[in-house]
């Protein structure tokens, strides 16, 4: 299992992540799946366990680490339960981070503390109903008034956006500045005008909660803002950039949850009176998913390792993230092929994995997009 890329606190993470996933989230992820439903209990586990604060400034309670640590935490739940999964990267790498990373002391005691102790719930708000690849096109306006913004528009398929308290929220103050026009700004779930739909009947990750949110002449204070006016297209980037690492290792869970499912049923299947593990074709397909697993793995690692360690890392992190999610999907339907029929019904752990997997080459930028940015640096190189 690419040990040889974990130091021995990241094993001791991963043991202790994996006993926390198979006791308190593995025995619930088919029911939030049937029922498309967030659990609070699972969400208050992951905040007792401490993992809100990986990766996170320590001064305000986050526990050290990197996306590295992040990517081993992700993995292990991911390898039970995606839905979990998600939103636990959420919170981390893509709600906690650019707070962490862009917002000020003032404003990381006020959300991140909370976010690293699980107190509150993060989203990030990028997507737009007509806008997601090309999130500069976007048009939630923050207009600007008297002391800060008045913020108007709506943000689709958001992870935690029903459920969550602390969204961070991209707008533009003018659509004609395009990217240059953004600002990058934090709200309280309760402020006037912010009412969320959530979004029902998903293909996967159905445990995992996702909404529309809309805003109408929401009243933001300028202290609200990240960094600088106009640097919110910034810390939109550098926030997906890191919280792909994430996503690539989310793939790499659900895609060892399959492989280990198939590995177990091919030894124990018999047909044609062997076990179905001893046909040539299985081999071959275990073979293949095992192959696929472990180049994720190491790609999501290396990814991690570079960007932890202060390293150009954006095109290793698109290389990890297309490359283990597209391995993910692919895995995740050779293990439903190993099943049989047995795979094609609810029963069967594999027929959610796969059903799980198919959105890792969507979100957080589509496999087309990660190829973009992989030959744009490549071109750069050469
Ligand atoms: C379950 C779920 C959870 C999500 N969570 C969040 C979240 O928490 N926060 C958030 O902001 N967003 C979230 N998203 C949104 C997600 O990031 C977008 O769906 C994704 O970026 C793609 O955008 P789109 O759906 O608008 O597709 P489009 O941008 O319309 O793309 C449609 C197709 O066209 C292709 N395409 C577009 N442009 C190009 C191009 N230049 N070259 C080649 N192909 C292209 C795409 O690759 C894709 O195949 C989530 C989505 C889902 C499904």
């Amino acid at each position: 299992m690419a040990d040889i890329m974990l130091n021995e606190e990241e094993r001791m993470l991963r043991a202790a992540v994996r006993e926390f996933a198979e006791r308190d989230v593995a025995p619930h992820a088919s029911a939030i799946d049937e029922a498309e439903y967030f659990s609070m209990d699972t969400w208050k586990g992951m905040a007792r366990m401490g993992l809100f604060g990986l990766a996170l400034d320590p001064k305000f309670g986050g526990g050290g680490g990197g996306i590295k640590s992040v990517a081993v935490v992700t993995e292990e739940i991911a390898r039970v339960c995606a839905a979990t999964a998600v939103t636990y990267l959420v919170q981390v790498a893509l709600a906690g981070y650019p707070i962490s990373t862009f917002g000020n002391d003032k404003q990381k005691a006020r959300w991140l503390a909370p976010i690293i102790s699980g107190e509150t719930i993060g989203a990030f708000c990028l997507t737009e109903p007509t806008s997601g690849s090309d999130a500069a096109a976007a048009s939630t306006i923050a207009k600007k008034v008297n002391g800060g913004y008045s913020l108007s528009g709506s943000k689709t398929f958001i992870t935690n956006g029903s459920v969550g308290n602390t969204l961070v929220v991209f707008a533009t103050t003018d659509r004609k500045l395009k990217h240059k026009g953004f600002v990058s700004l934090v709200l309280d779930r309760q402020m006037k005008g912010i009412t969320a739909q959530k979004i029902t009947g998903k293909m996967g990750i159905r445990g995992s909660d996702t909404a529309t949110i809309f805003f109408d002449n929401v009243e933001v204070p300028e202290d609200h803002r990240l960094g600088n006016e106009g640097d919110g297209f910034k810390v939109a980037m550098q926030t997906l950039d890191h919280s792909r690492i994430a996503i690539a290792a989310q793939a790499v869970g659900i895609a060892q949850g399959a492989y280990e499912e198939a590995v177990r049923h091919a030894k124990q299947r018999q047909a044609f009176g062997k076990a179905i593990a001893e046909f040539q074709a299985i081999q071959f397909y275990l073979a293949d998913m095992a192959m696929r697993l472990e180049a994720s793995r190491l790609l999501t690692y290396q990814a991690a390792t570079l960007k932890d360690s202060g390293q150009p890392f954006v095109k290793h992190a698109s290389m990890a993230k297309a490359f283990a999610s597209e391995s993910s999907v692919f895995i995740t339907d050779r293990a439903v092929q190993i099943f049989g029929g047995y795979g094609y019904i609810r029963e069967a752990k594999v027929e959610r994995f796969y059903r799980d997997a198919r959105v890792t080459p969507i979100y957080e930028g589509t496999s087309e997009i990660q190829r973009l940015m992989i030959t744009r640096y490549l071109l750069q190189e050469t």
